[in-house]
């Protein structure tokens, strides 16, 4: 048995998690730079409790309220140069993993000027601002990961900045403030979560450690599934954000797998959100890798409480009815895509694209126009 495992970043969980832990910030210094998206930050109530704990603490902020849906290179860019002229010493993010992946770019750009291939190499000399971070949403586990993932519009993808140094000082979890969430927000982020956990344990880069997270999260996830389509309730939000923590935490050590890998293609060229994307594709790909992970494939199933693959299936059609049409040429184009990036090597099959565009095919089955 041969591992490591790094996680850095100070984890507050519960009720109230912000206000009780004012020191936090101010252990940072005098000066935030908040990143946000539009809207989000202000109706879950988070921001007007940072808002009181800065003013409590006597630190003066500058606030961007600007990041977007699948943050561009771009937005993150625009965003850096104003904190630049701030210069702020710590960097609040505020919001679901949109926010959260660009405040941490944020945070490397505000103090190093570097070109973008360099930021995706992980290439700068300045140790990036401490990041404090407040997920809005459960599902991307983004304030414990090692990553920012960002739209690259001349690649046609997302990219993925990763570096050690980008992990948040500190995550404040508290379900209270994802409770603004939009039904379907919720479903989607849930899935996404459930997606890093499963990935994560079928990974090549699975070890003991993020094992006994994933298998924890599984189960955690099987005691409330019948809950998230329409019962969701604060502790079935607490649940929620549980998992996504410890889905963060196992893809931190694992990455993930060729469900991301697809999914980014029908996040960007079909604008499905995030979290779905993985869902439409995740039961096909337990059916798919299970010749190559029996034990592990079983584990999944009964820590969920599902019998079977199908049953599997069943649910997650259940909670994400296919509603898209795909071309033969696009799914060639996606799997094409796919074959190329890293994801497909942690795979416990490595599929060529002809079989990523079989499962495709299959996931999408009935949606697929030739
Ligand atoms: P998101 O893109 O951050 O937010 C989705 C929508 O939900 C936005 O309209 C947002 O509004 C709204 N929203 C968020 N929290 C809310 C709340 N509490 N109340 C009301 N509305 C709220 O969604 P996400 O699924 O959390 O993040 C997806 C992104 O994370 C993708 O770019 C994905 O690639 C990335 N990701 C990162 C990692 C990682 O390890 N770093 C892992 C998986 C996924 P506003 O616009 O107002 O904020
Ligand atoms: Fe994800």
């Amino acid at each position: 048995m041969q591992f490591g495992f790094y996680l850095p970043t100070k984890i507050l969980f519960g009720q109230g998690c912000v206000i009780a832990n004012a020191q936090e910030f101010s252990s940072c210094g005098n000066r935030a730079f908040i990143v946000s998206g539009r809207n989000s930050a202000r109706v879950s109530g988070a921001l007007s409790d940072v808002e009181q704990v800065l003013n409590s603490e006597q630190i003066s902020w500058q606030l961007f309220a600007e990041i977007e849906e699948n943050p561009t290179i771009e937005s993150v860019i625009a965003a850096a140069e104003q904190a630049r002229q701030f210069a702020p010493d710590m960097i609040i993010a505020i919001g679901g993993g949109s926010p959260l992946d660009a405040a941490k770019a944020i945070a490397v750009l505000a103090v190093n000027t570097i070109t973008q291939e360099q930021l995706f190499s992980a290439n700068f000399l300045v140790k990036p601002l401490p990041v404090l971070a407040i997920p809005l949403t459960a599902g991307t586990g983004s304030e414990v990961t090692p990553y920012s993932i960002l739209t690259d519009n001349q690649r046609q993808t997302k990219r993925n900045l990763v570096s050690p140094t980008i992990f948040p000082r500190v995550a404040f979890l508290d379900a209270a403030y994802t409770q603004s969430l939009p039904q379907q927000v919720t479903i989607n982020a849930a899935i996404d979560a459930l997606s890093h956990v499963l990935e994560g344990y079928l990974a090549r880069r699975a070890t003991p450690a993020s094992d006994a997270l994933a298998v924890d999260a599984l189960r955690c996830f099987g005691s409330i599934k019948d809950q998230i389509k329409d019962n969701i309730t604060l502790p079935v939000r607490q649940s929620l954000l549980y998992i996504s923590l410890l889905g963060g935490m196992v893809i931190a050590h694992t990455g993930t797998t060729l469900v991301h890998a697809l999914g980014y293609s029908l996040t960007y060229f079909k604008q499905i959100p995030h979290g779905r994307a993985n869902g439409l594709l995740l039961a096909e790909y337990l059916r798919y890798s299970q010749s190559a992970v029996p034990q592990k494939t079983d584990t999944i199933l009964s820590a969920l409480g599902l019998a079977s693959i199908e049953d599997f299936s069943d649910y997650l059609t259940t909670l994400l009815p296919l509603t898209e049409t795909f071309s033969r040429e696009e799914l060639v184009h996606f799997a094409e895509l796919a074959s190329q990036t890293a994801n497909i090597g942690n795979s416990p099959r490595q599929p060529q694209a002809a079989e990523l565009e079989q499962l495709l095919t299959a996931a999408l089955t009935g949606h697929v126009i030739d």
